[in-house]
């Protein structure tokens, strides 16, 4: 039986776990956090850091093939793996998506656009790249930021900027042009071992305080908008030599033309939708593309709104339990905190709608 190594134990893995199994596949996590969400369903857990020498010996010793289910695995980890056991999707996926300089820059050798950007190393730095941007701009950290966590925007030249850089921790920055989009919207995509590709129809995404809030399928754009978006993805994957499932975010300005804003080289919370509205779940697509089989129909059945459950919204649960034309997935979590995501809904606008 093939077994399946998973770095990182969050919902994202636990999901990949769960439609592992319905293919009769073993899924072994690697997770320092004992408990975890992913835990509750794989075969079994490593407890250790995502670069401990043993447990990464272990992993490829006991799987047929190691994935990830988030994009800042180190990239040493991934490639002393990669001697010995096949990682997908590819390690210099995780290098392009690590460090939003790089990301930026990768995503435009593709030829897709995205916002203008000023590499910010100082605070003086800043000043320039603001000053070249008319005042506006957002200011993130490089690495490591998620949930609009680690960012500062800065609407107009009236935005003091001072102390700005000390202020995001003093790290490497990246400034972007502030990019005035009509909506947001992601693509979900899938690559295979033999080169096929996949992709959903694109999602509009609202976001509350940085955090994903819906995404809503189909999204309000023309159709020439949707193919520019799998294209777009298209693209990237086979740049990579990607296998597995990767998330695209856009921003979609009001003439219709889309700008790249970040890529997750993992499945996504924006792709959640996919398993109560598409044959093919984006979950099952991750395991079929690594596990070498083939993609699965993409195709969407119905149209939807997947909602996160955040924090305190878990309180409405029952609401969401007693509603038939709602899917209701919960994360195993316990204690909820404030911009914890706790579950997600989504809703199927089908004829079962309130009967
Ligand atoms: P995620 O949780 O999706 O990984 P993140 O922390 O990596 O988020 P981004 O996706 O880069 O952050 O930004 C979060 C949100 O901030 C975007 O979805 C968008 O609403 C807004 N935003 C980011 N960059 C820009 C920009 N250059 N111009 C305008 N709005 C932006
Ligand atoms: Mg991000
Ligand atoms: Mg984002």
């Amino acid at each position: 039986m093939t077994t399946i190594g998973i770095i990182g134990g969050g919902q994202l893995g636990r999901m990949l776990a769960m439609a592992a199994a319905r293919l009769n596949f073993r899924t072994i996590i690697l997770e320092p956090q004992a408990d975890c969400p992913a835990a509750q369903v794989a075969s079994r857990q490593i407890v250790a850091a995502y670069d401990d020498p043993a447990a990464l010996e272990e992993l490829a010793t006991v799987c047929d093939v190691v994935t990830y289910e988030f994009e800042n695995v180190p990239v040493s980890a991934a490639e002393a793996l990669a001697q010995t056991v096949p990682v997908y999707p590819p390690p210099k996926a995780l290098e392009a998506a690590q460090d939003r300089l790089v990301e930026k820059r990768f995503i435009n050798d593709c030829g897709i656009p995205t916002a203008r950007f000023h590499a910010v190393d100082s605070q003086a730095d800043l000043e320039a790249a603001l000053a070249d941007f008319g005042g506006q701009g957002v200011l993130k950290t490089r690495r490591l930021g998620y949930d609009g966590k680690g960012q500062k925007v800065f609407r107009s030249a009236s935005d003091s900027a001072e102390g700005a850089f000390a202020e995001l921790g003093g790290v490497p920055l990246i400034l972007e042009s502030f990019v005035a989009f009509e909506r947001e919207i992601s693509v979900i995509a899938a690559r295979a071992t033999d080169g096929s590709v996949v992709s959903y129809d694109p999602a509009e995404n609202v976001h509350r305080n940085g955090i994903l809030h819906t995404s809503t399928v189909p999204a309000s754009i023309t159709d020439a908008t949707a193919s520019a978006a799998r294209e777009a993805a298209e693209k990237i994957l086979t740049t990579l030599g990607y296998v597995g499932v990767i998330g695209i975010e856009f921003f979609a300005l009001s003439d219709g033309s889309l700008i790249a804003n970040e890529m997750a080289p993992r499945v996504h919370n924006s792709g959640h939708w996919t398993e109560a509205a598409c044959v093919i779940s984006q979950f099952e697509q991750h395991i079929r593309a690594v596990a070498a089989l083939p993609l699965g129909n993409a195709d969407r059945h119905s149209d939807c709104v997947m909602r996160n459950l955040i924090g305190d919204d878990i309180l409405a649960l029952p609401d969401w339990l007693k509603r038939r034309d709602t899917l209701v997935h919960l994360y195993g979590k316990t204690e909820s905190r404030p911009g914890r995501k706790m579950g997600h809904v989504t809703t199927l606008a089908t004829t079962l709608a309130g009967k």
